[in-house]
């Protein structure tokens, strides 16, 4: 089998220099020991660098036959920088990794391991988040939380350290949202798949890129991108609060036809007030449902993807990863 590695960079000259050499290593032992062929590479994606970091690349890529290079015009952020990395090479199986070497190496020995298993999708998840800041822990469960509560489903602590087979990356190019949340999408797919454990590391030099404003951001994306049970709830609640009103308007009604509370001017100031507010929001909760069932036309997912088909009409006109269109 031939392994590609893929490998996003942003501003990572301070780690490169030993990235090269780990990943390097990783290759010549995996061939070594029969387990992927000869013309395994890894790729380093570079995501708009301001630092040395093409550089760098270029020049591993000309000395080292395994390490190629590709370099977006301008950074557009990890999530995009591993998918044109994922879209842009062969092999038989991808593996996504950072370039800080904060995710074990050895754990891609695993995964190709589960791969020959027979396995398309291979999660990489952590066995535990000590060498985390609390806040970081912190911040993290809360965002699994909420996103369960959405309807996000997840695979915990996993990042975006993961193998996935030539068919589910030909599945996952179908994905045309602009959008892009791989860590929703993947479990998406479908497809026999697996997780291996790993310890994290911390970074081994240079800073983080993903500062708190862009986990928000990340977290925010994840529920626009896969759930609109924001829109349910905005629906469910126009009809409550339309509900509420009628039941306040009959009210008013009583009070200023049957009894002599009512002070004059009063009903047909606020009648029309609960009113029109209730009817406001049930509106929008209307406009909401459809906006939802927009949403999800739009991003015209695929349907389905076939896994394996049986008996003498089916096999050699079935691609490797056959979808219907979701329009
Ligand atoms: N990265 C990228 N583009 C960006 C930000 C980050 O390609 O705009 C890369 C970065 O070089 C690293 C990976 O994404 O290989 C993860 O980033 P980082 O290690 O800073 O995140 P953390 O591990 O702190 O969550
Ligand atoms: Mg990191």
């Amino acid at each position: 089998m031939k392994l590609q590695i893929v490998v996003p960079c942003y501003n990572e000259e301070k780690v490169l220099p030993e990235s090269f050499r780990q990943f390097n290593a990783l290759l010549g032992h995996l061939v070594a020991a029969g387990k992927i062929s000869g013309d395994s590479r890894v790729t380093f994606v570079d995501d708009g660098s301001r630092d040395r970091t093409w550089a760098l690349i270029e020049a591993q890529a000309r000395v080292s036959e395994r390490v190629a290079g590709i370099k977006l015009s301008r950074n557009r952020g990890h999530q995009n920088a591993v998918l044109a990395g994922m879209l842009s090479v062969d092999g038989d199986a991808v593996v996504t990794i950072d370039a800080d070497l904060q995710d074990d190496l050895a754990a891609i020995e695993r995964m190709v391991d589960e791969y020959r298993g027979g396995c398309d999708i291979v999660y990489g998840v952590r066995a535990d988040r000590s060498t985390d800041t609390l806040f970081k822990r912190g911040t993290a469960e809360m965002f699994y939380r909420l996103l369960a509560l959405f309807d996000v489903d997840l695979v915990h602590n996993h990042a975006d350290f993961r193998l996935m087979s030539r068919r589910s990356v030909e599945a996952l190019r179908q994905y045309r949202e602009v959008n892009l949340y791989l860590r929703g999408i993947v479990p998406l797919i479908g497809f026999r798949s697996t997780a291996v454990e790993y310890v994290r590391q911390p970074r081994l030099a240079g800073e983080s890129k993903y500062p708190l404003s862009k986990m928000l951001r990340l977290a925010a994306e994840a529920v626009t991108s896969f759930s609109t049970v924001p829109l349910q709830v905005i629906s469910a609640l126009g009809f409550l609060v339309f509900l509420g009103t009628m039941v306040i308007s009959a009210w008013v009604l009583w009070v200023s036809f049957f009894t002599d509370r009512g002070v004059p001017g009063w009903a047909s100031t606020v009648l029309p007030m609960y009113f029109l507010g209730g009817i406001q929001i049930l509106c929008l909760g209307v406009v909401g449902a459809y906006l939802g069932k927009v949403y999800r036309e739009i991003k015209a997912r695929p349907r389905y993807f076939i896994e394996q088909t049986a008996g003498a009409s089916s096999s050699p006109a079935v691609p490797p990863a056959a979808a219907g269109r979701d329009a």
